[in-house]
């Protein structure tokens, strides 16, 4: 069955750029007669804002955009939150230990500058130079015993093969793997995960097929589709879609108006508007229709002059089409 998710982080009220990301997942999953769950990505405490779960939740239900309950450990889950999940990230790492596709790394802050800036000064870029690879296992087994604070990295020197980087959307990415820093992290020194490593164990065990997510999320796949090699099971399909973007080409911001869905909800404006008018920026559906006033938002939106019909939940989904 096909399987997506929106997976926000909640540092902050829901953008109508997430909303849109939102709204292409309800729209894939719907139209393949799949499912969409929701995944809260909270394993970042110092970015987490207060009652931004609930602003998420209230968004997505004033849009009817109904996620589904997915199975989980204690019943059906919806949403997921990753800080529920500790355990799972680390008996993934202790597997990657195992195989050694991963190792740890008891480097201090000051000592990681040091080799960073030196492999600057020779040219090369990479950013660290794997010196705790090569610890002894006595060594790692004594300096763990001693309870010395250390991270878990990926071992990424050639033991496994690595995936051609493929994208539903932008294609095949030559020479992907060339922006990776050496040897990315996968558990921090307080036992949290990685957003990386979190977000790929959870699309691989909630068996998710389809992985729709914003373009900015590109750089990141390389490493995704590296941790899949790595575990040896198959990673989902990617696409990665283009962003709202100002009228100057910038990211969507705060600065240049209105972003938050809250904002809309707020004014009253009607869900079908502001779906239509995000649905049907950056893709090509053959009905394009003025669904907003230009003059009260400042973006461009393109206009059929033969129409000015508001698409309803179902037609849009009958529309979708992400990979034609
Ligand atoms: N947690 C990420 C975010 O806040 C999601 C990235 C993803 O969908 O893989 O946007």
């Amino acid at each position: 069955m096909t399987l997506l998710r929106f997976a926000p982080s909640p540092t902050g009220a829901l953008h109508l750029g997430g909303l849109r990301m939102a709204l292409f997942n309800h729209l894939f999953a719907r139209k393949a007669k799949g499912k969409w769950i929701l995944r809260i990505e909270d394993t970042d405490a110092s970015r987490m804002v207060p009652g931004s779960v609930e602003g998420i939740q209230k968004a997505l239900e004033w849009a009817g955009l109904n996620y589904d309950y997915g199975p989980g450990v204690g019943g059906p889950h919806a949403p997921y939150f990753q800080s529920e999940r500790l355990d799972l990230y680390r008996s993934y790492t202790t597997k990657l230990l195992t195989t050694g596709h991963a190792y740890r790394c008891f480097c201090s802050v000051d000592t990681l500058t040091q080799v960073r800036e030196k492999l600057a000064r020779t040219g090369s870029n990479s950013t660290y130079d794997r010196r705790c690879l090569h610890l002894t296992e006595e060594e790692v087994a004594r300096r763990v015993r001693a309870g010395e604070k250390h991270i878990i990295r990926l071992n990424t020197s050639g033991v496994f093969a690595r995936r051609p980087v493929i994208d539903l959307v932008f294609g095949g990415l030559k020479d992907a793997h060339g922006s990776l820093s050496t040897d990315p992290v996968l558990l921090k020194t307080d036992g949290y995960p990685t957003y990386h490593l979190a977000n790929v164990v959870d699309d691989h065990t909630m068996g998710i097929t389809h992985v729709l997510r914003g373009e900015e999320w590109i750089t990141s796949l390389p490493l995704h589709l590296d941790i899949y090699s790595a575990l040896g099971v198959e990673p989902p399909q990617y696409a990665h879609i283009p962003i709202l973007v100002n009228p100057d080409g910038t990211k969507m911001s705060k600065r240049n108006g209105d972003v938050k869905v809250a904002d809309y909800i707020a004014r009253g404006w009607e869900k079908d508007a502001v779906l239509n008018w995000l649905a049907l920026s950056g893709w090509g559906a053959q009905h394009e229709q003025q669904v907003v006033d230009d003059s009260v938002t400042e973006r461009t939106v393109k206009t059929a002059p033969d129409s000015t019909k508001v698409m309803n939940i179902d037609q849009l989904i009958s529309e979708f089409d992400i990979a034609a």
